[in-house]
C-alpha cells in the first residue's frame, strides 16, 4: 500500500469550519420551483407556512437569493461536539478492488444519532427555540431523523413528538428506545392519535405506514396543538441548506491537499445529504468554474429520479402539506413491505429535482442485494459498519472505480457516507441468510399511483 501525503483521514481546524451555509439556489438559473397551496394552486408564502413552520425557517425556505447564511454561533458550538466529520481516503478499498481510482469518503455517522440528518436537526431545533415555542412534531422512517430530532430537542431544552413508521416501529424498538432517552415522545404511524392516521387506517387495514402517512400526522398534531410547529429531516430547501456544511467541509478538505474530484457520489432518499455534499461543487459547475460528474443514487424499488414524474406532488400520503414540484412516484406510493434499504420516501428534494432536470446531475438505481454486497465488503476493508442508505453510494463508488479499474482512469471520486448500519441488523440477517429479494416496481404498479398525481388547473 503506498501512502501518498495524503493522510488517512482529513480534519479540520477550528478556524478551517465553515461560518456560512451555502445556499446553492442563489447560484440555479432556474430556481427549484416554489411550494403550492393544493387549494388554489397559488405559491406559499411566509404568512401561508406560518401555521405550520417556524419563522425563521420559513425564511431559508423561500430565501432563493442569498447566497451565504450565518451560522449561529449556538449552532456552531453544538458542531463542535462532533464536527467536523472525517474526510477519509478509502485506501484499504482502493487495494481491495485493486483500482487506480482515488476514492474519499465524507463519513456523517460519528455521532449518537448514526447519521448526517443532526446537521439540520440542531439547526431546526435551534430556531424553534429562539422563537419561544414549546415544541416540535415530525415523522421519522427508519428512525435516524426522530434520534436527531429528540437529540437536538434535549440539548436545547424542547418538546419532541415523533410519529414513527409502524413498520420500524416495530423492527427497530432500540430506535425508538434511543429517542425515549432523548425524551422524546414516539407514537407508531399510522396511529389512532390523528384524524388522518383515522382515516389511513380505515382504508388501508393493516398497512405498516409509510413516511408520507407519518408526516401527515405531524403536520396535524403540530397545527392543532398551541406552541408546536412541524419539523422535516430531509426534502425541503433549507434542510438543503443546513446540510450544505457536508459539503463545504469536504471541499475545504480537499482543497487542502490540491484534490479535485471527478465525481461526486450520494444516496438520495429525500435528497438532504446529496444535497449538502454537492452543494459547493454544484454551485461551482452552476458558476461555470468547474465541472463535475455528480451522482444520486437510490433504490430500484423506490426510483424516484429514474422512473419517477418530475410534477407538483403532495409531500405526504393524507395530502394535508403543500404541493412540491418535484421527481415523485406519487404521494400513495409505498415501497414493498421486502424492502430493507431505507430511501423510501416517495418524492426528491424540489432542489435536486431542478438541477437533474437541467442535466447538471445524473441519477442511477441499484438493487438491494448488490447494495448489501458492497456495505459487507466495505464493512470488512475500512471497518466502517455503513447503514443500508449509505451503502448505495458505496455501491456506485465501486461500480465506478471497477470502471476506472478496466479503463486504468485515476479518477477521485468523493462519495458521502452517511452513516451507521448498528440499527439495521433486521435487514443485514436477511441478507446473510439469502432471504434478502430484489423488488423492482413494473410500469403498472408505478402508473397506477402516477394516476392519482394531482391534477391543479395552471400547474401542469
Ligand atoms: C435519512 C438518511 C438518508 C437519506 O436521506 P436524505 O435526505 O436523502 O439524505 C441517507 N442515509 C442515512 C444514514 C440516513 O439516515
Amino acid at each position: 500500500m503506498t501512502f501518498e501525503k495524503i493522510p488517512y483521514k482529513i480534519y479540520l481546524a477550528e478556524e478551517e469550519m465553515p461560518k456560512t451555509w451555502y445556499n446553492v439556489r442563489a447560484d440555479m438559473k432556474t430556481k427549484p420551483a416554489p411550494l403550492v397551496n393544493p387549494g388554489t394552486g397559488t405559491p406559499m408564502g411566509f404568512e401561508d407556512l406560518r401555521g405550520v413552520f417556524c419563522d425563521e425557517l420559513i425564511r431559508q425556505e423561500l430565501d432563493n437569493d442569498t447566497r451565504e447564511i450565518p451560522i449561529p454561533q449556538e449552532i456552531r458550538d453544538f458542531y463542535k461536539m462532533y464536527r467536523p466529520s472525517p474526510l477519509v481516503r478509502a485506501y484499504c478499498l482502493e487495494e481491495k478492488l485493486q483500482t487506480p481510482a482515488k476514492i474519499y469518503y465524507k463519513f456523517e455517522g460519528n455521532n449518537t444519532s448514526g447519521s448526517h440528518k443532526l446537521n439540520s436537526a440542531i439547526a431546526q431545533a435551534y430556531y424553534a427555540k429562539l422563537q419561544g415555542l414549546t415544541g416540535v412534531t415530525t415523522e421519522t422512517g427508519a428512525g435516524q431523523w426522530g434520534t436527531a430530532l429528540s437529540m437536538a430537542c434535549a440539548y436545547l431544552g424542547l418538546d419532541c413528538k415523533v410519529y414513527m413508521v409502524k413498520v420500524s416501529y416495530e423492527q427497530k424498538p432500540f430506535r425508538r428506545e434511543v429517542m425515549r432517552t432523548y425524551g422524546a415522545s414516539v407514537t407508531p404511524s399510522p396511529s389512532m392519535e390523528t384524524e388522518i392516521g383515522r382515516k389511513i387506517l380505515q382504508e388501508h387495514p393493516g398497512t405498516t405506514g409509510s413516511l408520507g402517512c407519518a408526516i401527515s400526522e405531524a403536520v396535524e398534531a403540530a397545527v392543532s396543538h398551541p406552541g408546536y410547529r412541524y419539523v422535516l429531516g430531509s426534502v425541503l430547501n433549507q434542510v438543503l441548506l443546513h446540510q450544505s456544511v457536508i459539503g463545504l467541509e469536504t471541499k475545504a478538505a480537499l482543497d487542502k491537499y490540491g484534490v479535485t474530484p471527478d465525481i461526486i457520489i450520494g444516496c438520495a432518499g429525500g435528497g438532504s445529504n446529496l444535497g449538502g455534499l454537492i452543494a459547493p461543487f454544484m454551485g461551482e459547475k452552476l458558476r461555470g468554474e468547474r465541472d463535475y460528474r455528480i451522482i444520486a443514487v437510490e433504490p430500484a424499488s423506490c426510483p424516484s429520479f429514474t422512473r419517477g414524474k418530475f410534477a407538483y406532488d403532495f409531500c405526504d400520503t393524507g395530502m394535508v402539506c403543500p404541493l412540491a414540484k418535484m421527481y415523485t412516484l406519487g404521494s400513495g406510493f409505498i415501497p414493498s413491505a421486502n424492502h430493507a434499504g431505507g430511501l423510501r420516501y416517495h418524492g426528491m428534494s424540489p432542489v435536486l429535482s431542478q438541477l437533474y432536470h437541467d442535466g447538471l446531475m445524473e441519477a442511477v438505481s441499484v438493487e438491494q442485494t448488490r447494495v448489501f454486497e458492497a456495505a459487507e465488503q466495505f464493512a470488512r476493508v475500512e471497518g466502517i459498519l455503513p447503514a443500508p442508505e449509505s451503502s448505495h453510494a458505496i455501491r456506485v463508488a465501486m461500480d465506478e472505480a471497477l470502471k476506472c479499474k478496466e479503463t486504468g482512469e485515476e479518477k477521485t471520486i468523493v462519495f458521502g457516507l452517511t452513516g451507521t448500519g448498528y440499527f439495521d441488523m433486521v435487514a443485514y440477517e436477511k441478507f446473510h441468510n439469502g432471504e434478502m429479494t430484489d423488488y423492482i416496481p413494473t410500469d403498472e404498479e408505478l402508473q397506477q399511483s402516477f394516476d392519482k398525481l394531482p391534477r391543479i388547473p395552471g400547474l401542469e
